[in-house]
């Protein structure tokens, strides 16, 4: 017997999560309507029609507002209309991952952060794959929650991306671990510009876990501080455990003297030396670092965390190096989609570089990253609608500033301005959609006109 067994359900949005979490309802014998102020597409109409769900789109009729409980897709605002009618009528409203939870019959161990999800989450596949434990792995990437969650058994752990979105509307969402890696600026245009609120929604991640549930952030993260100590003050919070590059938390995981040391209940272990780890880059050390403290708390033998941590080779489109040519490196760092990203690309590059810059800007603030451009980059080429933004303030701070019309234009100029020695960097610090489809697209072009040279 499910929570939603003959509820009257109505799911807002059919994107891929909308439209699983409306087929995991009606499978669990929900009255399921589906609506869309959009168009659904035809892939995901002819899934709703094979799970005997109605739906409608281009707008909401007066059934999507008469039911019990709504669930939102990600992708729909808490200002839009149908969102606001089931608030204020004070019905239910979850999320899909909220929804899907309920169906989980195994552990959740559950990520979320500004940066570095999608690398923790596949990472702790690796990791789980390496040690040949059962485990199920999506949510925010590849498959959502809702089509994995049936597929869960005692034994097995669901390893989750969680996307601030989908925190906002949990309930009794509860990871027997979860990771919070850390809180940047970024999607500030759905919290009503409020970094609080956008801050506070991803500690909501925890809000449900209790000892000896456990609860992972970065020690050093200005931003988390004072709201994980605020979580320390509740009446039964979650185990808090912390990584750290630069100092020692009281338990978790750290670096001493160039090796990574577990610190759980009083006791040391030494993992292994930090250049062992396989990815290049401050951040993915501190993702290493939250990546092997999850194991570790899940029972996952050492020898098998080290594996994984020097095996595991990264995720396409985060500081992916394309190839070497005349001794240029080309890094493919696509989804660099906010300044923080581009800052710890800028800091895991050890030569100088060609950086190309822009796309759909978010209002970015590129001051930040201005001391790193000083000493390691010489062109910036600006590119997309975000160009005029960058120019302005980073025109005058390389020693060179050009423009390009297209990817391939910009991969041509990027040619003409690498030496023997340096690397040339895409981490675009914006959105994608004024030239491309997603990130992923704008990632395969790059590499398409880097691999035509
Ligand atoms: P997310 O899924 O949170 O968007 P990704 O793993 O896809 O994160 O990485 C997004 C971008 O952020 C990439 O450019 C990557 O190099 C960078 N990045 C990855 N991990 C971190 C981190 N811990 N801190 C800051 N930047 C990071």
């Amino acid at each position: 017997m499910n929570d939603f067994r003959d509820r009257h359900i109505v799911v807002a949005g059919a994107a891929r999560s909308g439209v699983a979490v409306a087929r995991l309802l009606a499978a669990g014998g929900a009255h399921v309507f589906l609506t869309d102020s959009g168009k659904v597409s035809e892939a995901a109409a002819a899934r709703l029609q094979a799970a005997g769900v109605a739906f409608e789109q281009g707008g909401h009729t007066e059934r999507a507002f008469g039911a019990e409980m709504l669930v939102v897709s990600p992708g729909v605002p808490d200002k839009s209309p149908i969102t606001q009618h089931y608030l204020t009528a004070g019905k239910p409203v979850l999320s899909e991952l909220e929804v899907a939870s309920r169906f989980e019959k195994g552990r959740i161990v559950a990520v979320t952060g500004s940066n570095g999800k999608t690398t923790v989450t596949t990472w702790l596949d690796h990791l789980w794959t390496t040690a040949a434990v059962p485990h199920l792995t999506g949510g925010n990437i590849g498959t959502a929650y809702s089509d994995l969650v049936e597929g869960s058994t005692a034994g097995t752990t669901s390893i989750l991306e969680v996307s601030s979105f989908q925190l906002d509307h949990i309930d009794r969402f509860r990871p027997a671990v979860s990771v919070l890696l850390n809180i940047t600026p970024d999607h500030l245009d759905r919290y009503g510009y409020r970094f609080e609120a956008y801050a506070a929604s991803k500690l909501r991640i925890a809000e449900n876990q209790q000892s000896p549930d456990v609860f992972i952030h970065w020690m050093d993260d200005p931003v988390a501080a004072p709201l994980v100590a605020a979580l320390r003050q509740r009446p039964q919070p979650p185990r808090i455990l912390a990584f750290s590059d630069t100092g020692e938390p009281e338990e978790g995981v750290f670096v001493r003297d160039g090796h990574i040391v577990f610190k759980l209940n009083q006791t040391e272990e030494i993992l292994m030396r930090v250049e062992e780890i396989g990815l290049r880059g401050r951040h993915n050390l501190h993702n290493g670092l939250a990546t092997a403290l999850a194991a570790r708390v899940s029972e996952i033998r050492l020898e098998h965390i080290r594996e994984s941590l020097s095996q595991f080779e990264g995720v396409e489109h985060r500081l992916e190096t394309v190839r070497v040519l005349d001794g240029v490196t080309w890094i493919n760092d696509s989804k660099a989609t906010n300044v923080n990203a581009v800052w710890y690309a800028l800091e895991s590059m050890k030569t100088p570089l060609v950086l190309i810059l822009g796309g759909r800007d978010k209002g970015n603030d590129y001051a930040e990253l201005v001391p790193q451009i000083r000493a390691k980059v010489h062109t910036i080429i600006g590119i997309g609608e975000g160009k005029d933004a960058v120019k302005a303030q980073l025109g005058e701070v390389a020693p060179m500033y050009v423009e390009a019309t297209t990817m391939e234009d910009a991969v041509r100029k990027a040619r003409k301005a690498a030496k023997r020695g340096e690397a040339v960097l895409l981490s675009p610090a914006c959105a994608s959609f004024d030239m491309f489809e997603n990130y992923e697209h704008r990632g395969r072009e790059f590499k398409k006109y880097v691999n035509q040279l």
